[in-house]
This record gives C-alpha cells, structure tokens and sequence, in this order.
C-alpha cells in the first residue's frame, strides 16, 4: 500500500474530483414547474484531481499516474527502517574523510532510536 507523499499515511484509494456535466430532462409537470430528470452525466475537460484521503492534497492529475501510485507494494517494516536511517544518515553524518564527532554520533544515535535494537527480531517469526 503506497504512502501519501504530502502527509504520509498509508492509503489504498484516492478521492477522485472529476468534472462531470449532468445532462437533464427538462419537462414540465403536472403544476407546470420544470422538472429535471437526470439522463446522462459527460465528462468534461476541466480539472480532475485524485486527492489524498486524509489529508486532500491533489496528488495526481491524470489517471496513469494514479495507477501506478496505487500500484506501489507496501514496504516491509525492515525496508521501511532502512529507508528511515538511510534518510537520517544523509542529513547527520559528514561526507567521507571528515570526524565524526562524539556529539555527531550521539545525536545520530538518538535521530535513529537505536535501530539495532529495533531491526533485532524483524524477519524472524514473519509470515
Ligand atoms: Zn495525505
């Protein structure tokens, strides 16, 4: 189940916002009031937008793109952590060939929650 890049919760659907025209008979009845009867609804041209769920941002506009989103496997609990510390990683510890201070690597160490003690036992037991 793919995650919502705006707001990050896991969705399975979109709200779609197609611009549709609703196509009447217009008649009139016995008290010689128009009546309307819904005959046929046209997609119009205009704006179509697939929003988040929860947080109705416009994610997409066109419905390849919607596909392919839905379409994308949820990630494993251990591919979910890695992505997290390989995220942390890049913002908290220097290039190549520069120290790593004892700061560094304790706020690093706090960033990532001990991720060896949360990756320990993931896999085992699964499925
Ligand atoms: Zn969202």
């Amino acid at each position: 189940m793919p995650k919502c890049p705006k707001c990050g919760t896991k969705i399975d659907r979109l709200d779609y916002y197609g611009n549709v025209t609703i196509v009447y008979f217009a008649s009139l009845d016995a008290q010689g009031r128009m009546d309307y009867d819904e005959k046929d609804r046209v997609e119009g041209d205009g704006q179509n937008d697939f929003e988040c769920p929860e947080c109705e941002a416009v994610l997409f506009n066109d419905e390849d793109s919607a596909i392919q989103f839905l379409k994308t496997p949820t990630p494993t609990e251990k591919e979910e952590i890695i992505a997290e510390i390989e995220r942390i990683r890049t913002f908290l510890l220097p290039p190549a060939g520069e120290t790593v201070t004892q700061e560094d690597a304790a706020s690093a160490e706090e960033a990532l929650d001990k991720p060896a003690d949360k990756l320990k036992g993931i896999g085992e037991g699964e499925e």
